[in-house]
């Protein structure tokens, strides 16, 4: 007999979780509110140039690696236009005030620039080579996510990085370099638990790579379920869930149409989940636990074109560190220059932290009518960050501004709190309250997404895979998931 299963969301999280429950012969239905199915992983287009939100790059996907193992299983690879970086030993270069430091494929080619860069520090580097290559072994394989522990075995796992290199000590310069993955991924490294650092630098230092120009993954997600004869809603979003002497029955669009369901599975930001549920059937415990966890930082984004004949594309994403004084980074921009969608325009896009007080006047407003203040606002930002930016690329010629997104873009697209990036911070101070978060309190309701294990698409689908564990038992999932993955 089918069962059937509600999904709350279509970003990376619902869509995969959904493939997988209909891989596995569950009817599937999944709800999306905006017009189009991705969430943060669908790119827009501007001016006719596909402009990437929410994938800059991706790691682990070469033949054999996690994330390829994931695509493989789901049945996406082939659907996938992707370019390898660090053809030129480059992947990510990170710029501080003082020194450069670049980050090369492979945990061999990084360990040897590190000595380079930093020559005095050869047992410094001992340790953190102790630390992470044993990182990049574990996600070499599967096997690691169906362990008891997991990717943390050990009491060290659950330390702060930032504590580690400290003890080690390191000096600030070596100490920033390491902390540039951490603060990527929304926690700083005094906060941020060891095994969630090296498990992400792990991912991108296996392989790195770039969507092509006009790729857009969200269809690939999308058209796969619809193959496997799962159905997606788009443009009438969860308003409520149904549930009964904390048992779901289903759940109410904003249409007012109710679907009944008794398998619902919120792939979106918990604290959504949990305002949708009836108070009456929500724990006092589970409800302080969940809307008391803190959030990570959003992200404000421009994207711009200069002119193709002018300019090299830059096979490598570049980091620039503002400060960082004691091996502490205050803020980073990213920079990518690459080739577009078209042929006579590079696309440059910048990323920094959000300043969610910047955009505080208009935080209760609804987009597309936040004004004409607002637009200028963001376009005043924009020049400034470019202007910056040109202090370290060179002049950018026919510099032209497509589009420009802020932390209040973020919060209403996807409905994330705040414009949260990367969802709930794995801190090491809300490690307990961030963890099991698969399951609920209430019976037959099951959470997936970036929020449930890690952020990320590698993250995220991971997260998938661990809800479809909790949801067919220990045994089925093996039989029909781990053995072919
Ligand atoms: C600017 C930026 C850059 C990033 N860069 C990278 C990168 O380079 N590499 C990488 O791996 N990761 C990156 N990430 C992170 C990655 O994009 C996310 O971790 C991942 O896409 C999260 O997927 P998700 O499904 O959990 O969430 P989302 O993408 O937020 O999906 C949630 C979905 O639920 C929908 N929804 C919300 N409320 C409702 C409702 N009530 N009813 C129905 N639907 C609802 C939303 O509209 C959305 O479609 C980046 C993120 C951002 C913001």
């Amino acid at each position: 007999m089918k069962h059937r299963v509600i999904i709350i969301g279509a970003g990376a999280g619902g869509l995969s979780m959904a493939i997988i429950l209909a891989k596995c012969g569950f009817s599937v239905r999944v709800i999306e509110k905006n017009r189009f199915p991705g969430g943060m992983m669908r790119s827009y287009i501007r001016k006719g140039i596909t402009c990437h939100t929410g994938i800059h790059y991706l790691g682990a996907l070469a033949k054999g690696q996690i994330l390829r193992r994931f695509f493989d299983w789901l049945g996406i690879t082939a659907d996938i236009s992707l370019e390898r970086m660090g053809k030129k030993g480059i992947i990510d270069r990170y710029i501080f005030n003082d020194f450069l430091f670049d980050l090369p494929e492979g945990a061999d080619a990084y360990e040897s620039n590190l000595r380079s860069v930093f020559p005095r520090e050869q047992k410094q580097i001992d340790g953190i080579m102790a630390m992470l290559k044993p990182a990049v072994e574990k996600i070499s394989s599967p096997d690691f996510l169906f362990a008891e522990h997991r990717y943390a075995a050990s009491p060290e796992d659950f330390r702060p990085v930032g504590e580690i290199l400290d003890e080690l000590g390191c000096s600030p310069g070596l100490k920033a370099v390491l902390s540039v993955p951490s603060c990527w991924i929304g926690v700083p490294p005094d906060q941020c638990p060891a095994f969630y650092h090296n498990t992400a630098l792990a991912s991108y230092l296996l392989s790195s790579w770039r969507l092509k120009e006009n790729m857009q993954m969200a269809d690939v997600f999308a058209n796969r379920l619809i193959s496997l004869g799962g159905e997606l809603i788009c443009g009438d979003g969860a308003a409520a869930i149904l549930a009964e002497n904390r048992e779901v029955k289903g759940l109410r669009l904003l249409s007012g149409r109710e679907l009944a369901a008794p398998l619902l599975i919120g792939a979106v930001h918990p604290k959504v989940i949990l305002s949708m549920l009836p108070a009456k059937e929500v724990r006092p415990l589970y409800r302080k636990r969940i809307s008391r966890l803190k959030d990570t930082h959003s992200i404000f984004a421009l994207h711009a074109t200069v002119d193709a004949s002018r300019h090299d594309e830059i096979p490598y994403n570049i980091f620039k560190m503002d400060s960082c004084e004691k091996g502490e980074i205050s803020d980073l921009k990213y920079y990518q220059l690459r080739k577009s969608s078209v042929p006579d325009k590079l696309l440059f896009s910048i990323l920094t932290s959000g300043r969610p007080e910047h955009w505080q006047k208009w935080e209760k407003t609804q987009s597309g009518r936040r004004g004409k203040d607002y637009t200028e606002a963001k376009e005043k930002m924009a020049k400034q960050l470019i202007a910056e930016s040109e202090s370290i690329l060179g002049p950018l010629y026919d510099c032209r501004l497509l589009d420009t997104y802020t932390p209040l873009s973020i919060r209403d697209r996807v409905s994330s709190p705040g414009g949260a990036a990367y969802g709930i911070m794995r801190s090491c101070d809300q490690l307990l309250a961030a963890s099991m978060l698969n399951r609920t309190a209430v019976k037959g309701l099951f959470l997936a997404g970036q929020n449930v294990m890690a952020p990320g698409i590698l993250g995220t689908v991971m997260g998938s895979f661990h809800t479809a564990g909790y949801i067919m038992g220990a045994e089925r999932f093996r039989k029909e998931i781990a053995e072919d993955l």
